[in-house]
Formats: structure tokens, sequence, C-alpha cells
């Protein structure tokens, strides 16, 4: 059976150049980069040029990037960090309602832990205004964590501006850019960003290996003890094939984001309309301000989860709200923030579309989707149409 994947929001099929590039550190070249001898220094060159490159497509300087084990862990030394070494008196952190759990949940942690702690609603397109980040500043607050663009619906956050609101309240701003890689251009030198997360597998890059981006001059303290690696701030021997690719993998990301943009565009514009026309199916996030590769959409009187795993026997992969909270039946967070109730937030379907994915995919899950929508429907008690 061909299989469809469209669910590269969970994660993304490994570039074979990226392959390529890792397949020495697996091999031959295994030195540890703190070593002197010629082992250590072959390794500690390519992760000197892979944190170059990184840095590059980043806009920002090499000494600012620190490598982590993936986009959870670099959230967590983000806002664990940040929290731990503020200065006495200084406790309050703002996040929103829609972050993923790798944020919501460390905020929740440090509010149990005597924080003070505002996480924000959103509107119904899921976004945070930088009106409410700038009234919910306090003298105590140290951190405002807001997502670059989120994962379940694909709503592009208005982080700029609330950046620039942080700014001139004197709070360090963080934002989880997990998704935005290779959607978004970085220029962190001139952007109002003091810290910022992503995750390699998410741009076509291997799993277990992500960054966290460090402004000069900002206050960190580490959340793990051990050597001196990353600035002490990230202690522990160095993924070193999962950095190479990274390193790869970002540099072929901006490099194609243009072509890549075009691409998903058409096929969103192919799915979108499709979609809406097979009835009481509505689009959920913003209508303009979103990622081009998700199309979140609530398919009225089914179940997200039947729908999902009828879609599967026909060999198209996607997600029901988000991979994360798969496996529960808890609707998803994010729709439930933004104003759905729990029946049409149960009814979501999240498309997740990427560089391999054709026309001919889309025409083949449309008719899929129409085809098991209304057969599930036909079934369905509280479906009268
Ligand atoms: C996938 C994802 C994460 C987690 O990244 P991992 O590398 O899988 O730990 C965090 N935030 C967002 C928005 C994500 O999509």
């Amino acid at each position: 059976m061909k299989r469809i994947y469209m669910d590269h929001g969970a994660t993304t099929p490994m570039r074979e150049e990226v392959l390529e590039a890792m397949l020495p550190f697996l091999g031959e070249k295994y030195g540890n980069p703190s070593s002197l001898h010629f082992f250590g220094r072959e390794s500690l060159k390519a992760l000197d040029v892979a944190r170059e490159k990184t840095a590059s497509c980043l806009g920002c300087a090499p000494e600012e990037i620190l490598f982590t084990s993936g986009g959870t862990e670099a959230n967590n030394l983000a806002i664990i960090g940040v929290a731990k070494g503020s200065p006495p008196g200084k406790n309050h952190i703002i996040t929103s309602a829609v972050e993923h759990h790798a944020v919501l949940d460390t905020v929740k942690f440090l509010g149990k832990s005597g924080y003070d702690i505002t996480i924000l609603p959103v509107d119904e397109y899921g976004m945070v205004s930088p009106q409410q980040v700038e009234d919910a500043i306090t003298e105590q607050t140290i951190l405002v964590s807001i997502m670059t663009a989120n994962n379940e619906v694909g709503t592009i956050m208005p982080f700029e501006e609330i950046g620039g609101v942080c700014r001139e309240k004197g709070v360090y701003f963080h934002t989880d850019a997990v998704q935005a890689i290779g959607h978004i251009h970085f220029n962190l030198q001139s952007q109002p960003i003091d810290f910022l997360s992503l995750s390699a597998h998410k741009f076509y890059g291997p799993k277990g290996v992500g960054v966290l981006y460090q402004r000069r001059k900002t206050k960190l303290e580490q959340i793990c003890y051990g050597g001196g690696q990353e600035r002490k701030l990230r202690p522990g021997t160095e993924n070193m094939p999962g950095i190479v690719g990274l390193g790869k993998a970002i540099e072929l990301a901006v490099a194609n984001m243009p072509a890549n943009r075009e691409k998903l565009l058409r096929l969103r514009d192919q799915l979108i309309p499709g979609l809406l026309r097979i009835g009481d199916v509505r689009l959920n996030g913003h209508p303009e301000k979103r990622l081009p590769g998700n199309i979140n959409v609530s398919v009225l009187f089914v179940e997200g989860e039947s729908l999902l795993l009828h879609l599967d026997l026909k060999g198209i992969a996607l997600s029901s709200g988000s991979a994360c909270t798969a496996g529960s039946l808890d609707p998803s967070h994010v729709l439930l923030a933004m104003g759905l109730d729990h029946q049409t937030a149960q009814g979501s379907l999240r498309f997740t579309l990427g560089r391999d994915n054709t026309p001919e995919d889309i025409d083949y899950t449309l008719e899929a989707v129409r085809e098991t929508a209304h057969n599930l429907r036909a079934m369905s008690p509280i479906y009268r149409k």
C-alpha cells in the first residue's frame, strides 16, 4: 500500500544529505571533542563548524548557540535556567495557554515551586497580543515565554512585537521556535529575542538534538551538573552525529525556505478548500497568520481519533490534536483554549505537509477523508442532516 505521510509537525524524515554528513561520526570519527589528541581535535572541528552554520542561519554569534538533546530540553533550560538565575524578589513568569507541554508543564512546575506564574488566554485563533503581555508584566516579572508558531494549529504569534514589549520593560523573552525553523526567517542580531529553542527532527534532521540560543550577557543558571561542555550549561559529552546532522539540516532548511514555502502553499491551497467542501468542516487557527504546511480542521459529528485510525488503514498518516497527547482522549488544550467546545475539539485532525507530499497525495487524501467522514457520520447518533 502507498503510504502518505502528513504528520511533519510530529517529526520529519531525515534528508539523505543529513544522513551522509552524520555517518562518519557514527563510524571512524569517534573522538571526544574534549580530548586533546588527533581524534578529539577532529570532532572539535566538526562541532565548531556545526555551531558556526547554526549561528549563521539564525543571524547570531556561534558563542550564543547551546546544543541540547532537543526542543524539550532547550525549553526546560531556558525557563528553569532563567528562573534559577533571577535575583531575589524577581519571581514572575508569563506564558500562554497554547504552548507545547515542554513549556507549559515547566512553567507549572515552577508555579508549584514558589514562582508566581501567569498563563495568558488566547483569542479564537490561538493568538496572544503584545498588549496582553504588556498588561501582565509586573516589577517582579523575569521571563515571558511565548511560542513563535503553534504546533497544533499553525498560528504564528506576533513574536517580534511581544519581544519588543519585553525589551522595553527589561524582561527576558524566550520563544519556542521548534515549528518555525525552515518557515520563518530569523535574524537574532536584530530581533528582540533573548532565548530561542529549536529541534532538528522538525526540519529533516535527526531526533534527539536541538539548540537553545542564548543572547550574550543574559543570565542563565545551569540545571544539570557535571562537565564543562556548552559553557557548563549543558554538561555531558556532545552528541556528535546529532549535532553535525543538525548543522547540515538547518543549512538546507534555511536555503530551501522560499521554494519549500511555495510548494507547501500550493498544496495547502488545494487541501483547505477541498476539506471545507466536505461540509460541516471548520478550519482551526488563524486564516492568514499561519505556518504554510499546517492545516487543522474540525470535522463535526465525527471523532478525530476514529477518523485518524480509518485514514491510517488507507495509508494516510496524520494526527488528531497533538501527537504528544495522542493515546489519551483528552481534547487538545490548544483547541479548548481557543474556545472550541469539547466535541468540536475532539473532531479535530491535523495535517502537517512536507517536502515529499504531492498534489496527487492531496487528491487521494481528500477523497479518503470525504468517504470516511461520510461513513462515520452515517453511524453517528448525533449527526442529522
Ligand atoms: C516537537 C516540539 C517540541 C519538542 O521538541 P523535541 O525535540 O521533540 O523534544 C517543543 N515545542 C514544539 C512547538 C514542538 O513542536
